[in-house]
């Protein structure tokens, strides 16, 4: 939890300990807002308190109270909801227990996996998007023994077109990482020998220990205990306002109008940084909209690629390379316009990629190739 104004008398205190603004929750997003804040406001001791180790589990908006488990009750002008999520774990028996089983979010998980790697002959990646993804590329190159397994047919097929997907998994099997695809993990058992794992249609991966990237369950708790409106996540306006006074939400956990996608939930790192920001400012009055449509991006094998909008490998393509597969721009189109656009090592041309995305169909094809290269160069 972080809060921006001055530190709290020590001690227990009986009356609520009052802060102008108070961000719940410690990731990037609250980082973000912390600096927001501090855009606006003047003072000059505006740093925020950092309170750790202690979780938000009241929120009373008509109040404007929150209580935490260590006993405490803050009073806020506003307050930031940036809880996040927390990673989907695999369904394996004593996997709770056992150290050789583990999800990837925190800089422990972190300290955890590199140990693992240190002493591992072999380690199962499960789940093929840009995590697992990943996950596995830095495994082999730290040369463990790397099996990954993804529940598409071919790694990537849900995100690119067919011929980059095959060329997506090559890099990876070329690398040297078992691809084990088409089917998830159903199940499997962990033990002080290793871990096996079940996959749906009877087949086994048999590892030393395993890393999962699964995406998240949204921590939107706090807000639906609150009777603050939920939907994918944390419902919020342009403003990041949720629907009570003076409660905003940002990051993984919200779900806001995008300007050029519409309505949506994002879980990336610009995303995190811009919103952030912007409540930040927020928070401290700015009444500012969050116009920022972000990009995300992943890098594997040097190879380092951008998207803005909607990847989906089922849709049109428009493929503009520059070196086949190697290098160039994809665009993305339904119902006869461009919803998304990968950028396939190119750099700095997400503003270019979000202009496409603003434009009204019916799309002229053509008109795309060299689009994005001529624009931005
Ligand atoms: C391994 C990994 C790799 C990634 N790689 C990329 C990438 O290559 N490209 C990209 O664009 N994005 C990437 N992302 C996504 C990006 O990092 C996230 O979108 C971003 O960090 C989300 O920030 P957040 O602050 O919204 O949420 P979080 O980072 O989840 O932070 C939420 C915080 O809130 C705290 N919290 C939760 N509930 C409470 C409570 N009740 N009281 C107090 N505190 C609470 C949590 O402990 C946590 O500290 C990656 C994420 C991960 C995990």
């Amino acid at each position: 939890m972080t809060s921006a104004h001055p530190a709290p008398t020590a001690g227990a205190a009986p009356t609520p300990i009052a802060y102008d603004h108070v961000i719940v929750g410690g990731g990037m997003v609250a980082d973000a807002a912390a600096r927001g804040i501090r855009e606006r406001d003047t003072a000059d001791d505006t740093g925020a308190v950092v309170v750790l180790r202690t979780r938000v589990t009241a929120l009373r908006p008509d109040a404007h109270e929150l209580d935490t488990d260590a006993g405490d009750t803050y009073r806020y002008g506003t307050v930031l909801i940036a809880t996040g999520g927390t990673p989907v774990a695999l369904p394996i028996e004593g996997g709770g227990a056992s150290d050789r089983v583990l999800t990837f979010r925190t800089a422990g998980d972190y300290r955890h996996l590199r140990a693992l790697a240190a002493q591992a002959d072999r380690i199962a990646v499960v789940g093929g998007g840009y995590i697992g993804s990943e996950l596995a590329a830095a495994l082999v190159q730290q040369g463990v023994d790397t099996v990954l397994v993804h529940s598409t047919a071919t790694l990537g097929a849900d995100v690119f077109p067919a011929d980059l997907a095959d060329h997506f998994a090559g890099m990876f099997r070329d690398a040297g990482v078992e691809l084990v695809g088409g089917h998830e993990v159903v199940g499997g058992v962990a033990g002080d020998a290793g871990v096996r794992l079940d996959l749906e249609g009877g087949a086994t991966v048999v590892a030393d220990a395993v890393v999962s990237g699964l995406g998240i369950e949204v921590q939107t708790e706090l807000a639906e205990s609150s009777g603050i409106a939920t939907g994918d996540g944390i419902v919020v306006d342009a403003h990041l306002r949720t629907d009570r006074a003076d409660v905003f939400a940002a990051g993984d956990v919200a779900e806001y109008p995008d300007r050029i996608l519409g309505r949506r939930r994002v879980e990336h790192v610009d995303n995190a940084e811009q919103m952030g920001r912007q409540a930040g400012r927020n928070l401290a009055g700015a009444g500012e909209e969050y116009t920022h449509t972000p990009y995300y991006y992943s890098v594997v094998f040097g190879t380092r690629y951008e998207a803005v909008g909607t990847l989906d490998g089922s849709l049109e393509t428009v493929d503009d390379w520059v070196e086949p597969l190697e290098r160039g721009v994809v665009y993305y189109l339904d119902d006869d316009r461009v919803v998304g656009v990968l950028l396939w090592n190119i750099d700095d041309r997400t503003d270019a990629a979000r202009a496409v995305l603003t434009e009204d169909g019916p799309v002229d094809r053509d008109a795309l190739i060299d689009r994005i290269r001529e624009e931005a160069s």
